[in-house]
């Protein structure tokens, strides 16, 4: 099925316990939608007798005191983790050790294109919307040495399929497109895409439970990952909570925060109650464990919760 694997053996250790995981970007706080992803991941992992990891996913848009404060929301909420919180950030060097081996086994290319070329470019007749149109893909050694002097390139997969299939517990079988991804930003960063892939398999997690926004990141992972040897995780995405105008949540929407429902004089049971049965959890949710009492994510919502502003709360 990946006819051009890279040789060496695979990296992904079979021995690591098995393990689900949250792994919120610190780009703000956490609202509504991220703690009830947060919820559902930690239950998918508890019920299934597995490990939970929390990961912080610091390798780019990271604000200042986010993670300190997602941390300490996710405690405040109920959830535990096994081991110390994660971070992505001091693992650079390993993520682009990985790319190194695709490189070695002619699985990439450098890429020295604009957003504003790469949009020009998609959006031309019988491009694939959204995909990257293989611009740089075939470029000469003395076309490359000349982009080269222009900018610093970005390194892209060298997919050699338009598609791959993954199973979804809620979304069932799921096929989607898999283009020449970003491995590595042209700032040298690597790209989320590359990250997640390798620390879940690094790290043992086998279950991805996250928002279903990712849904159509998931074939492009798991085919990364075949290509690096590992072994894709099952994958569960969950509805997102929406706000008022169908989009989904985000903190213009209101109150939408732990301490900004606080400040309106919910508590922290009131905020899990609400989360629960926005989930469609049959138990009504006193403490976390409840949500594991008669286990039947089977039996959720299928919908996107709406969230519509809560009124100021009277003691
Ligand atoms: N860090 C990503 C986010 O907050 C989630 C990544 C994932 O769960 O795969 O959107």
């Amino acid at each position: 099925m990946f006819p051009s694997q890279p040789a060496s053996p695979p990296r992904y250790d079979a021995a690591l316990p098995p393990a689900g995981r949250f792994a919120p970007s610190p780009s703000g706080d956490l609202h509504l939608g991220n703690l009830r992803t947060a919820l559902a991941a930690w239950g998918f992992a508890r019920a299934t007798g597995r490990k939970f990891i929390l990961r912080v996913e610091d390798l780019d848009r990271v604000k200042v005191g986010a993670a300190e404060r997602n941390v300490a929301d996710l405690a405040e909420l109920g959830l535990d983790w096994d081991g110390p919180v994660d971070y992505q950030a001091p693992r650079i060097p390993q993520f682009l050790g990985e790319v190194r081996r695709l490189t070695d086994a002619g699985l990439t290319y450098e890429c020295y294109c604009t957003r504003k070329e790469i949009h020009a470019a998609a959006s031309a007749p019988h491009g694939i919307p959204g995909a990257y149109p293989g611009t740089c893909r075939d470029l000469s050694e003395q076309a490359r040495e000349r982009r080269r002097q222009e900018r610093p390139p970005a390194i892209r997969l060298r997919a050699d399929v338009h598609e791959f299939s993954v199973h979804d517990y809620f979304a069932g079988e799921y096929t989607g497109a898999v283009d020449d991804m970003v491995l590595v930003r042209n700032d040298r960063t690597p790209a989320y895409n590359l990250a997640v892939v390798v620390d879940d398999a690094h790290q043992g997690i086998d279950q991805v439970v996250r928002g279903d926004d990712l849904l159509p990141s998931a074939p492009r992972q798991a085919y990364l990952a075949g290509l690096l040897g590992y072994r894709a995780p099952e994958y569960v995405h969950v509805p997102l909570v929406l706000g008022p105008t169908g989009a989904r949540l985000a903190k213009r929407d209101g109150a939408v925060t732990l301490d900004e429902l606080h400040a309106l004089g919910y508590t922290t049971r009131d905020v899990l109650l609400w989360l629960g049965q926005s989930l469609g959890v049959s138990r009504t949710l006193n403490t976390t464990a409840d949500l594991l009492r008669d286990w039947n994510p089977g039996a959720w919502n299928t919908d996107p919760a709406t969230f519509t502003q809560w009124p100021e709360k009277r003691a």
